[in-house]
């Protein structure tokens, strides 16, 4: 990969592992539940994650919805975060394909809600009121620069869940960042959760897919929502075939990627003209803002990495001048020390001019 390429790390593409067995994959029709390594993927997401089943589903949106579909009817309403990924990213699906209603609570800079405000807005007996049916959770947290969310919270909030006769559901797009940030067993995250959804091709370099896991009854419902929503995919276990090593090899590394986020945010913190709040740096997610004195623009700047170093980032929002980065798997230390050559250049020309004197 010529391109420095830090807008997410959705833009992993698969390892010549991944595409190798992926070339050699035994396939079937999923279907029909023939797939070997489609139940291979299912099975190994499920052992992992302590769940006694589990579904391939073609993207995270898709494995949010069609566990929330799973859980609420229409008129239902879920507890959710006002910057979580259902809420913000996708299409308000779970309101126009199950006519769920979003309940919607701040959330902290550490990626929780605040328990009382979850207490609060779970709706009592009244005629005119819509039935809570369930709280979903995000591990990590995208809405909080990538805050992982410990298994002692998830607990807090499935014991509410419970005491209220409501599911609980973990979007764990990021679930294995979180495990490996906070050191517990992604399994320890997510033990009192009735549904879970992760992504394999993020952080974890697959092609293409998510997974979600639950309980055995969940899952067979799940499937028929999977179905309705045009999910039910045939040979596709050439992409389990990539979610296989996604899951066994690809989990156990992304301390490095925490490592390079922690080397290029301190690096950043050097820069002038770069406001950055390193306690915030906590997985592979960067926010950092420019300051008013800074010699050029967000969008100036995002072009100009562009342009003179293919260097992507995405500006998150001109208004407070602020851009998001993330590490993964095809960003290596190397490239890190390139980026901030390339910024300091950019945020302190006179500060080059002077170091080649
Ligand atoms: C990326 C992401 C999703 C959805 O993933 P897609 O595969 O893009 O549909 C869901 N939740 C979170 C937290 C995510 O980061």
């Amino acid at each position: 990969m010529n391109t420095i390429d830090l807008r997410s790390d959705t833009v992993t593409v698969p390892t010549p592992e991944m595409r190798e067995a992926m070339a050699t994959a035994v396939v079937g029709d999923d279907v029909y539940g023939e797939d070997p390594t489609i139940n291979e993927l299912e099975a190994t997401a499920a052992e992992m994650l302590g769940k006694e089943a589990a579904l391939f589903v073609v993207s995270g949106t898709m494995g949010n919805l069609t566990s929330v579909l799973t859980h609420c009817g229409r008129g239902d309403e879920m507890i959710l975060g006002k910057q979580s990924h259902i809420f913000r990213y996708e299409v308000a699906s779970a309101a126009a394909y199950g006519g769920i209603q979003p309940n919607t609570i701040p959330v902290l800079p550490d990626g929780t809600m605040n328990l009382d405000d979850i207490r609060d807005n779970i709706r009592g007996e009244n005629s005119h009121f819509p039935t809570t049916r369930l709280i979903c959770l995000e591990n990590t947290h995208g809405g909080a620069v990538g805050a992982p969310v410990t298994a002692a919270y998830v607990a807090q909030v499935a014991e509410i869940a419970r005491a209220n006769h409501l599911k609980l559901h973990v979007d764990g797009a990021r679930l294995f960042n979180a495990a490996a940030a906070l050191n517990t067993p992604a399994r320890e995250l997510v033990e009192h959760a009735d549904s879970v959804s992760i992504c394999l091709s993020k952080g974890l370099c697959a092609p293409v897919g998510s997974v979600i896991v639950g309980s055995r009854e969940f899952i067979h419902r799940a499937h028929r929502v999977r179905k309705s929503l045009g999910g039910g995919m045939r040979q596709a276990g050439i992409l389990a075939a990539a979610g296989l090593i996604a899951l066994r090899q690809m989990t156990q590394r992304l301390h490095e990627d925490h490592a390079n986020a922690r080397l290029l945010a301190e690096g950043l913190a050097q820069l002038p003209g770069i406001d950055i709040d390193l306690n915030s740096v906590k997985t592979n997610m960067i926010f950092f803002a420019l300051k008013p004195d800074a010699p050029l623009s967000i969008e100036e700047l995002s072009e100009q990495l562009k342009v003179k170093y293919n260097i992507l980032m995405r500006p998150y929002s001109v208004q407070d001048r602020s851009v998001r980065v993330v590490t993964h798997y095809w960003i290596r230390q190397e490239h890190v020390t390139a980026i901030l050559h390339a910024l300091r250049e950019l945020l302190a020309p006179n500060y080059q001019r002077l170091a080649s004197d």
